[in-house]
């Protein structure tokens, strides 16, 4: 798929999105916190974010778990260098 036409679709797709529509029975109408994206979901543990900002988020915060790690395991061994 070229660019444009992938902004094409990502415009078709959100001015279809902001026209009114019903979820699914049994679903319910959230709004993402991120991008502002209308999506409908059964799961109401889920913090109003549409997959793709949910699955964005969860790989920012395997990143920042990955970098705090590090950065703990810089910290224990300056204190065992220090330490001799
Ligand atoms: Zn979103």
């Amino acid at each position: 798929m070229n660019e444009r036409a992938g902004w094409e679709n990502e415009a078709i797709t959100r001015a279809i999105n902001a026209e009114p529509w019903q979820p699914p029975p049994g679903m319910v109408k959230l709004q993402c916190l991120d991008c502002r994206f209308w999506f409908a979901t059964a799961d109401l543990r889920l913090m109003p974010r549409c997959v793709d900002c949910e699955s964005q988020r969860q790989q920012r915060l395997a990143r920042q778990e990955a970098e705090a790690a590090a950065e703990r395991n810089h910290q224990n061994y300056r204190a065992l260098l220090l330490r001799k």
